[in-house]
């Protein structure tokens, strides 16, 4: 019998950017969160609360709502990718123009300390020191955090303007 041995695969923490815009957001965001728990050789870490924030680019188009998860996996990140595509397909998601609206939207923001550069896959996220909806609810489960060449989530939180954040009531 092949099995594998759990204990020599390394456990890696990630972030998840949570964003949703159409149908429901809060509740897309709540059944992605699920969808990801139930993955296999994903384990959730926990989750930020839910802020509500105004889009990027295309102004014609609701506000998001937005969330941090953190999990634990033993994924390779571009089989973690997949997986969270094929969440965001399940969720019907459709492809139309850059950042217009979504039902769902899941991107890896951290994947231990490992930067990665394919052409498929950017970690750390690109926006990530740049957009208060990922920042803000990334700081509050980990507010220790320092991002590889980009420096300490504390710090980037200071240099990053709220524009238009609002944190829900959950
Ligand atoms: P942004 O990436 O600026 O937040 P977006 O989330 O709207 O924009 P998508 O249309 O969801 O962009 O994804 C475009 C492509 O980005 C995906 O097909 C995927 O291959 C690639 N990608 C690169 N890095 C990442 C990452 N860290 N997490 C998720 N997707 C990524
Ligand atoms: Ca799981
Ligand atoms: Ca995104
Ligand atoms: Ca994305």
């Amino acid at each position: 019998m092949q099995y594998r041995d759990d204990s020599i695969t390394p456990k890696i923490t990630a972030y998840i950017g949570m964003g949703s815009n159409l149908a429901d957001p809060l509740e897309q965001l709540y059944r992605a969160r699920e969808a990801i728990a139930a993955i296999d050789d994903v384990t959730d870490l926990g989750i930020s609360s839910f802020y509500q924030s105004p889009p990027m680019g295309p102004q014609d188009q609701p506000d998001y709502v937005n969330a941090v998860m953190k999990v634990a996996t033993q994924l390779l990140p571009l089989d973690l990718l997949h997986k969270l595509q094929s969440i965001e397909n399940e969720q019907g998601r459709v492809r139309g123009e850059r950042w217009g609206a979504r039902t769902l939207d899941l991107d890896i923001l951290l994947y231990g300390d490992q930067s990665i550069n394919l052409a498929e896959l950017t970690v750390p996220h690109v926006g990530l020191a740049q957009r208060a909806f990922v920042l803000y609810p990334l700081s509050e489960i980990a507010p220790e955090l320092n991002i590889a060449g980009k420096g300490d989530v504390k710090d980037l939180l200071k240099r990053c303007p709220l524009a238009g954040l609002k944190r829900l009531d959950s």
